[in-house]
């Protein structure tokens, strides 16, 4: 057995790292337990920058930052965590800037900020479109100083299940990728920091690893999902491989076209043209190609009248993710691009410090739902939940252990229940592969459960999930029986998660009978009904299946309003 630690967080990317430092440096003995790398995290894949209302480039304010989040999330988040998020984000940047992240800067030496979608404000710092790398680094740099004073790194371990005792959380059991065997650590108190799911569809922008394991594992336990149903489709990734083109593309004035050469939002969003919302292009982009004016599934995002010097200093590594991928040079031909799933708003629900409910237990980062981005996140709101927020969990979470007792030890025999399971999966030889389930599941998201979504598709989908989790629990075939970095034993792991999360998606998603952010039904029930629907999803996992409630949205000072673009 592994020892105890005060605070045990589980997932390396920007809001884990972040977590662990600041529980570090609030005295906690600290673990941090991935599965994969740190810096493999797919924190590390995020490209166009991170909002925070420094107002360097024009007036801003928190507040102002505050009202632009609270309208894209269609009055769906929470206002009063809102508000702590815009006020503590530019000390949080400062904070990585002493780090030794290098950021882009303006001609003053400044730190330059650009357009994002939806934004009152030039508010969104960045590294050229190499943000996330950036901040990856500078965290493990941080993390790695910690580490020679006793902050402890389980790299290659993959958690798999919670433990929770007597109404509180204690530790985690993984699956040793390195060396196998099933293996306990125990925590005073635990963070999960696990990130998104969106490997549930088959066009996305998520890595393989973003499985939806940390919210499979606390629904497993009991706990809430909040508002799940809201999966944000990102217009621009590009064409075949769902790669990601940064929305700072547009925010350095990339437009968009339709196979006529026609610059198709200035129809839709007149206004904000490409800057609108990501729900507002993204259907738009699809209304497009729905209407016969893509091209293969797809339209053109235009840089080239931004010339090769402002795409070379401000946008390289787009140009070379168009170039390895597309086979397209941005400066001299537009980029084929289309929605694909990119983000989840909904997750694990928390209160304003990361906490679950379940004592001991907290989530942030992209794994929770606190909730900033309600029904639709705006571009670099999420890179700045992660930072925020895993800090106040770590805090929260060092806090909670200096005054808690010692695990009760209940945990080896969980250990022991999560071995067996581990060993009957892997030694059935009855079933089919995991592979066929996961490319069905990823397929039929993407039909039935995408930008627009139909009431038919949806109760279709519900079915297509129902049969598919049959099948899965009829067992699946583990081909590879050894302990050294079976992946084929967690990726059928990981499909169980995934089929969690789509049947809790489709049921709150058929439930909501309005459309509001990225939730779009056009056919049945085109507007946003905040009298009926200004609430949040509450999906708790009982014997049978999914079951739905909801919770007040908490509101501090902005009444809804219609949104225009
Ligand atoms: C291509 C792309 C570009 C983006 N660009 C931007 C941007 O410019 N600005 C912005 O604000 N947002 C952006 N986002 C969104 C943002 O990057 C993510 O929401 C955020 O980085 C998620 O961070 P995280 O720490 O919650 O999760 P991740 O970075 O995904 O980290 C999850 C961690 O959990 C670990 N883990 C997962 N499951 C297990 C398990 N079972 N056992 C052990 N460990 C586990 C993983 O190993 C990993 O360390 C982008 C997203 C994508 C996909």
């Amino acid at each position: 057995m592994e020892p105890t630690y005060d605070v045990l967080v589980v997932g390396a990317g920007c809001a884990g790292m972040r977590a662990a430092i600041e529980a570090h440096d609030q005295g906690a003995k600290v673990a941090v337990i991935s599965k994969l790398h740190p810096t493999r995290s797919h924190s590390g894949a995020a490209e166009g920058g991170i909002n925070a209302a420094l107002g360097n480039k024009a007036e801003d304010s928190p507040e102002t930052h505050a009202f632009d989040t609270v309208k894209g999330s269609d009055y769906l988040g929470d206002q009063d965590a809102i508000e702590i998020f815009t006020a503590e984000a530019p000390g949080d940047i400062y904070q990585l800037e002493h780090w030794g992240a290098v950021f882009s800067r303006n001609a003053e030496g400044r730190l330059d900020q650009r357009p994002f979608g939806a934004a009152g404000s030039p508010r969104t710092v960045y590294a050229a479109d190499i943000t996330g790398h950036v901040l990856i680094q500078v965290l493990y740099e941080q993390l790695q100083r910690r580490m020679a004073e006793g902050l402890v790194v389980y790299e290659e371990f993959f958690a798999f299940r919670l433990v929770v005792d007597g109404g509180r959380c204690t530790g985690v059991i993984s699956w040793d990728l390195m060396d196998g065997g099933v293996k306990l650590v125990t925590g005073k108190s635990v963070i999960l920091a696990t990130g998104g799911v969106g490997r549930l569809y088959r066009a996305t922008t998520n890595a393989y690893a973003c499985t939806g394991d940390g919210m499979s594992m606390a629904l497993r336990e009991g706990l809430p999902l909040k508002d799940i149903e809201f999966m944000q489709f990102h217009p621009t990734t590009m064409y075949p491989s769902g790669i990601l083109i940064t929305e700072g593309c547009r925010g350095e004035g990339g437009y968009l076209i339709n196979k006529d050469g026609e610059r198709f939002m200035q129809r839709y969003a007149p206004n904000a043209l490409e800057l609108a919302s990501r729900d507002v292009v993204s259907r738009s982009e699809t209304t497009e190609i729905e209407a016969g004016r893509g091209i293969n599934g797809s339209v053109l995002l235009d840089l080239r009248h931004l010339g090769p010097e402002k795409i070379l200093s401000k946008l390289p590594g787009s140009r070379e993710l168009a170039m390895t991928y597309a086979g397209v040079d941005p400066i001299y031909a537009p980029i084929p691009v289309r929605p694909g799933a990119h983000y989840h708003m909904g997750g694990v629900e928390t209160d304003n410090w990361g906490l679950t409910e379940v004592e001991g237990l907290y989530a942030s980062g992209e794994v929770a739902c606190v909730s900033v981005h309600g029904s639709n996140r705006l571009g670099g709101n999420s890179l700045m939940e992660t930072i925020t927020f895993g800090r106040r969990s770590g805090q929260a979470a060092a806090e909670y252990a200096q005054g808690a007792s010692e695990p009760n030890g209940s945990g080896e025999a969980v250990r022991a229940d999560a071995e067996a399971w581990v060993k009957a999966l892997l030694a059935n030889t009855e079933g089919e592969r995991p592979w066929a389930i996961r490319d069905e599941l990823g397929q039929s998201m993407l039909e039935n459960f995408g930008v627009f979504r139909r009431p038919e598709k949806m109760q279709a989908q519900i079915g297509i999930i129902d049969r598919l989790r049959e099948r899965y629990d009829r067992g699946v075939v583990v081909e590879d029986k050894g302990d050294v970095f079976n992946s084929d034993l967690t990726q059928a792991i990981e499909l169980g998660y995934l089929l969690d999360v789509a049947a809790c998606m489709l049921q709150a998603g058929l439930a909501r009978k309005e459309s509001r952010g990225a939730h779009s039904r056009p056919y049945d029930f085109p507007d946003r009904d905040d009298e009926n629907f200004m609430k949040h999803s509450i999906t708790r996992w009982q014997d049978d299946g999914p079951e739905l409630s909801y919770k007040e949205v908490r509101m501090t000072k902005w009444e809804p309003m219609e949104r225009k673009y």
